[in-house]
């Protein structure tokens, strides 16, 4: 890249970037970077790439791919109706609980992964819990700090929601100073919370039913901006594009109005009625390899259509913009192995006209059909236009 490149999307300069935009975010295991965005761009950008990749349904995926957290995810206890923090591990369908400390009236029931803890030793795992929940109670009370309190506005529609205690780690991670977060439902008085959870013991007792493992219908919690994401998938398209062809040729002057719609959502925004999540049609024929993800970016009629398929094809995102052809060609089809750089670039001048693409917002079991979860919908908040200074 040679020095005094401006940045595609403002037309700033580039000269202080160092590492530069990654074309697909670096919380899918995109490792490649653009040094044609500027430093202001790329930092406003992080806004998206998060609604995108921690908030949206394709959290859940990578939640389970990558091990990253996300969405929030209960799991459903049938012995005592309540719902419980969960996680979704890779390879397993049904959801995997955190340890936690639950709440009920008189009674606090712990709670906890079956294997995970009898993998370590129940009274081991139990007694190190103990240890760290009086150490995290006792630094609440003397210096406020060791909770986070968390108050849930949308209570899963399966279960009860009594306030419950957990540390979203598993046992190999426990460490001294842990922090514990305490989620509740309805207003609660912290001193009298906490002093419950310090009279709390652990009483193991071995035919407890202390796991539901087993349970398929985890239910995700995802309140996420339809237009943020449109915008980041047009942003990941602008890259793709500037990765494949030349950031001299993508810029602010030649893609006008997706430049501007991937910065301040504005203008040219893409209809959310045929843009969106495609389902699980569209993710069969995509043929993405395992641990890939793969974009097909098609020119015609002056706008430009990526399909982005994650993860081995779990789950998938279709956008239009509008801009110009540049080169002879009319399809770009891009394989890039997550956390990898050995992307393959496939190029193509005939223009072949496909099926339409369906796409949705809100079926998860037709978004992500290789994982049943209910689903409690989106924000479709539109952003408030955001003045230039
Ligand atoms: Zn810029």
């Amino acid at each position: 890249m040679p020095v005094g490149v401006n940045c595609i999307y403002c037309g700033g300069s580039t000269s202080g970037v160092r590492r530069g935009e990654h074309v697909i975010p670096e919380a899918l295991g995109g490792t490649r970077t653009l040094r044609c965005v500027c430093g202001s761009c790329n930092g406003e950008f992080s806004v998206l790439d998060k609604e995108l990749c921690s908030r949206s349904p394709l959290s859940i995926v990578v939640q389970q791919e990558l091990g990253t957290e996300s969405a929030m995810l209960w799991d459903y206890n049938e012995e005592y109706g309540i719902a419980l923090e969960a996680r979704i591990l890779r390879g397993f369908l049904a959801p995997v609980l955190w340890p936690q400390l639950v709440l009920l009236g008189p009674k606090t029931l712990f709670l906890f992964d079956q294997e995970e803890a009898e993998s370590v030793g129940l009274e081991d795992y139990a007694k190190a819990f103990y240890n760290l929940i009086q150490r995290s109670t006792e630094k609440w009370l003397t210096q406020s700090k060791g909770i986070i309190w968390e108050r849930i506005r949308q209570p899963p529609i399966r279960g009860r929601f009594p306030p419950r205690f957990f540390s979203p780690h598993e046992y190999a991670d426990w460490k001294r100073g842990m922090t514990f977060i305490c989620r509740y439902l309805d207003p609660i008085e912290r001193e009298q919370i906490v002093h419950a959870v310090r009279r709390w013991k652990p009483v193991i007792r071995r035919s407890t039913k202390a796991t539901s493992l087993g349970v398929l219908d985890p239910e995700a919690l995802l309140s996420f901006q339809q237009d943020l994401i449109l915008r980041a998938l047009v942003k990941i398209g602008l890259n793709l594009l500037a990765y494949v062809i030349s950031p001299t040729d993508v810029n602010s002057t030649t893609f006008p109005s997706a430049t501007k719609y991937a910065r301040w959502g504005t203008t040219g925004m893409p209809n959310p009625e045929n843009n969106g999540f495609v389902t699980d049609h569209t993710l069969s024929e995509s043929h993405c390899p395992t641990d890939a993800h793969k974009f097909e970016l098609v020119y015609s009629n002056q706008l430009w259509r990526l399909v982005a398929v994650f993860f081995g094809g779990r789950i998938g995102i279709c956008v239009r913009f509008p801009g110009p052809q540049i080169t002879e060609y009319v399809r770009y089809g891009i394989v890039a192995p997550v956390k990898s750089k050995d992307w393959t670039v496939e190029k193509s001048e005939v223009y072949l006209p496909s099926r339409p693409i369906s796409t949705l917002w809100d079926d998860l079991s037709v978004m992500i059909p290789s994982m049943p979860i209910r689903y409690r919908g989106s924000e479709k908040r539109v952003e408030q236009r955001r003045l230039r200074k």
